[in-house]
Order: C-alpha cells, then sequence, then structure tokens
C-alpha cells in the first residue's frame, strides 16, 4: 500500500464543544491533536462527501477528517425539520452556515459543520439517474449497493400531509404526468422522492454515517480544523 504523509498546516479555533459530544470520543476538538501523527488517509472536510469517505476508508485503513466546523450532535434539535430555515439562515460567523456569493452574483449558503451540507440543507434524497451512471462509466451493481448502503441510515420515505396530497392531487388534475408513487428513482414525474428527515422530523446527516458505519478505533476527527495548506513530501518523517 502506497502511504502519503500530509502535513496540514491547521488554524486552530477555541473549543466550544458540548458535554454531550464528548460520547462520540473518536471526534475531538483540533486543539487536542498532536504535533505530528500519520495516518493512511487525511479528509479535509467532514461534509457529504468526506464523512461517507472516511467511514468506508476505516473499514480498512486509518483515517483522519480535517473539518473546519463543529458537530452537529452539539445542538441536534438545531437539524430538525422545525428549524431547517432559522439554521441555514444563521450565517454568524461561528454558526453553521457560511453565507457566500456565487462568480454570477447570487447569495447562498455553505455548510460549516461535521456532516457538511446534509445538516443545512432540504433534505431531498434521489438516485442518480440510470443515464448518469452509465455515462460516468460507474459499475452498476456497486453503484446500487452504495446507495442501500446510505438508505439504510439516512433515507426516508416522507409523510404526505394535507398540503402535500392537495398540491400533488393538483399537478396530476393538471395533467402533470406520469404518478410514479414514492421512489428514490430519479424517475420523470416522480412527485414523492426520499427525504433524510425520519417520521419524528429528525434530520439524519452524513455525520450519522460516520457514527455508525466507521470503525471508531480507526478513524479520528478533527473539529474546528480549517485546512489553510497541504504539503505533499516523498520523504519519511523521523
Ligand atoms: C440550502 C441548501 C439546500 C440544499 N438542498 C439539497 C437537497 O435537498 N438535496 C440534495 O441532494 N442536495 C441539496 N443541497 C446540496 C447538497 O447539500 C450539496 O451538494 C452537498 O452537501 C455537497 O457535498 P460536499 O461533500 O461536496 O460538500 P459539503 O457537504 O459542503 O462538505 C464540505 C465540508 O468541508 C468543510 N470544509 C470546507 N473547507 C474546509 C477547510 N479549508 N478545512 C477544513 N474543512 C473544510 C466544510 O465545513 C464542510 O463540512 C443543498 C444545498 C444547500 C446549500
Amino acid at each position: 500500500m502506497v502511504y502519503f504523509i500530509l502535513i496540514a498546516n491547521i488554524i486552530f479555533h477555541g473549543p466550544c464543544y458540548s458535554e454531550e459530544a464528548s460520547d462520540y470520543s473518536f471526534m475531538k476538538d483540533a486543539t487536542l491533536a498532536p504535533k505530528l501523527s500519520l495516518f493512511d488517509y487525511i479528509i479535509i472536510g467532514g461534509g457529504t462527501a468526506g464523512c461517507a469517505l472516511a467511514a468506508t476508508l476505516s473499514r480498512n485503513a486509518t483515517v483522519l477528517v480535517l473539518e473546519r466546523g463543529g458537530s452537529p450532535y452539539d445542538n441536534p434539535t438545531a437539524t430538525d425539520i422545525g428549524n431547517f430555515a432559522n439554521t441555514v439562515s444563521n450565517t454568524t460567523p461561528n454558526s453553521w452556515s457560511q453565507l457566500f456569493i456565487s462568480e454570477d452574483g447570487v447569495y447562498n449558503s455553505r455548510a460549516r459543520v461535521l456532516g457538511g451540507g446534509t445538516v443545512l440543507n432540504a433534505g431531498f434524497y434521489t438516485r442518480a439517474e440510470d443515464d448518469y451512471v452509465a455515462e460516468a462509466g460507474w459499475e452498476r451493481d456497486e453503484v446500487e449497493a452504495a446507495y442501500e448502503w446510505v438508505e439504510r441510515k439516512v433515507a426516508f420515505e416522507p409523510q404526505i400531509k394535507g398540503w402535500q396530497s392537495a398540491f400533488r392531487d393538483g399537478l396530476l388534475e393538471a395533467g402533470v404526468i406520469p404518478y410514479n408513487g414514492f421512489t428514490y428513482g430519479h424517475i420523470y414525474g416522480t412527485k414523492i422522492g426520499g427525504t433524510i428527515f425520519d417520521r419524528d422530523g429528525h434530520r439524519h446527516t452524513a455525520a450519522n454515517l460516520l457514527l455508525e458505519y466507521a470503525n471508531q478505533n480507526t478513524v479520528i476527527v478533527y473539529l474546528h480544523a480549517s485546512v489553510h495548506k497541504i504539503l505533499f513530501t516523498t520523504k519519511g518523517i523521523d
């Protein structure tokens, strides 16, 4: 196996880590990091992709995740569906949502928290279209298995309450067809896809994939660790 040694220049922020999060012992504040440590893999950004990747790699390798934000478990109700608007619109300096302006001038938010966009986003979940998977050259069976891996932990069938059923029926009456019922598939005409909010309105995020799937003996997550510079070397470190 090829080992990379990566030296990350990390700006440490002050800890704001709750008692509750101390149960998650593989997540530590970056101020607790030793001066030198070696890992098979270092993932910068514990977001949607980073958490899933870390969970997978940790099955057979040592993994470090450097995340600039804090833990979503510090304030679990902030991720409930009722707090969606508040959480995404709170762009104060230490919040989970960072305001940015796109190159074409659109105001938007991006995540600054373990779990990344899945902590802030609208929670819609669908699988990629078959054509997309084929064009990407991915193995269909492996993609299927990956989707099932995600769906076992963080995807749900949404509850269709009054206004949702009225909206669906209105679309159908107006001739917006076909109607595919509930499906995770990205299919033309679908009106009821998946959600990462469970039936009680609790959001399940990519951080849950890390918590529930990672080998917690081989993964470490440093929080409040903004990576500013990466130096690669082919020489060993004594
Ligand atoms: C408001 C909103 C609603 C959305 N709704 C949906 C939806 O309903 N369904 C859907 O599928 N998608 C939705 N999206 C998009 C989706 O959330 C993103 O496409 C997805 O989260 C991107 O994943 P990612 O892993 O690329 O990045 P992210 O999930 O953003 O992860 C990046 C991570 O890297 C960290 N990071 C960044 N820079 C550094 C650094 N220098 N050092 C250390 N850490 C760093 C960040 O803090 C973050 O945790 C929405 C997005 C937004 C903003």
